[in-house]
């Protein structure tokens, strides 16, 4: 789960001054914002803590496969592969579409090809 956590510092301070400019003026310059306060001058600290939904996991929730959509999927995790030396596809840096494929469909049983020339997984 994640969370948004919202930190409201208020200082309050009693300033004379000729003017509310003047008074904002002095807060600014001439005193530190932070918990060590003399009354009647004051800290004070509250949290609004709200659930947040992980981003990732909303923006990558839809993938499509011939233009059906699919749903609770997620892209693969370990997507590096290893160049077939038996391949005459595969080249030194190269690992060929099929070789690929089948280093994948070893790793997830269940891996889908989207749409978008993404591998995704079924999420737990
Ligand atoms: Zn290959």
């Amino acid at each position: 789960m994640k969370y948004r956590v919202e930190v409201v510092q208020t200082n309050v301070f009693y300033i004379e001054a000729d003017s509310k400019e003047r008074a904002r003026e002095i807060a600014t310059e001439d005193y530190i914002w932070d918990e060590a306060q003399t009354a009647p001058d004051s800290y004070n600290v509250h949290f609004n803590i709200e659930e947040q939904e992980d981003q990732d996991n909303r923006e990558n929730d839809v993938y499509y496969i011939e233009d059906e959509p699919i749903y609770n999927h997620k892209l693969i995790e370990n997507d590096d592969f290893e160049p077939n030396k038996e391949c005459s596809q595969c080249d030194v840096e190269y690992t060929c579409w099929d070789c690929e494929a089948e280093q994948i469909r070893e790793r997830y049983p269940d891996v889908r090809y989207t749409d978008s020339l993404e591998w995704v997984v079924p999420t737990k």
